[in-house]
């Protein structure tokens, strides 16, 4: 396969051969024509498979259509991986004006929150500083009329620790969103996640 016959536009094809991007992985290949296709997915993905790419790209096509708003929130257990899916929207994203911010823990707060109010097209960000700011800037910035949302390492983050943060964030969402979930392992409460009601379409597990 290649990224145009699973329906990747010029543009962005454009800008994964920048990237020396050419042939697209296992991950990238399962999920990217279903997400362009409206679906839910639950991508099975190891950090290094391609998933970022896999989410990233059906979300900027989406959005270069509808460029209005905060349009997907990325939600990842760790600084590290934020910054990593930061910088990948942030090269694929260059030649649309794609305008993405990083909320994590250990930064300075009031600098997001103005990044916040300048209402990003993409937030990726772990549960517990976006639920802080989220507190803190109530009507300064809204998450009504995002479309997608990612929950990276999905397995890690649906545990007991980020529980009360991902339901609060969640609640927020417009229920006609996109969800879209990619994991290591296929965990109770990933496959649980499948079967809420604000999940509509019915998430393909491979
Ligand atoms: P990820 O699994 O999203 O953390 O991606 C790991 C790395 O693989 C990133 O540096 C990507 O730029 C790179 N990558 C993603 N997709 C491909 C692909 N189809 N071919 C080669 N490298 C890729």
């Amino acid at each position: 396969a290649t990224f145009a016959s699973l329906g990747v536009e010029p543009f962005l094809c454009k800008a994964l051969q920048a990237m020396a991007i050419r042939k697209p992985t296992g991950v990238q290949a399962a999920c990217i024509p279903q997400i362009l296709a409206g679906a839910d997915c639950i991508g099975s993905a190891q950090t290094g498979s391609g998933k970022t790419i896999a989410f990233a790209l059906p979300i900027m096509q989406a959005l270069s259509r509808d460029p209005y708003g905060v349009f997907g929130v990325v939600l990842t257990p760790t600084r590290e991986l934020a910054f990593q899916i930061g910088e990948q929207f942030r090269v694929l994203g260059a030649s649309m004006n794609l305008h993405s911010t990083v909320i994590v823990g250990g930064m300075d707060m009031m600098h997001q929150a103005i990044e916040l109010r300048k209402q990003p097209h993409i937030i990726i960000a772990t549960p517990g500083r976006l639920v802080d700011l989220m507190k803190s800037n109530q009507g300064e910035f809204s998450l009504g009329r995002v479309k997608f949302l990612v929950l990276d390492e999905a397995d890690r983050l649906l545990t007991s620790t980020f529980a009360p943060e991902l339901s609060y964030i969640i609640d927020q969402l417009p229920s006609t969103r996109q969800t879209l979930l990619f994991t290591a392992t296929l965990t109770e409460p990933v496959l649980a996640l499948q079967n809420k009601p604000q999940t509509p379409g019915k998430p393909k597990v491979f």
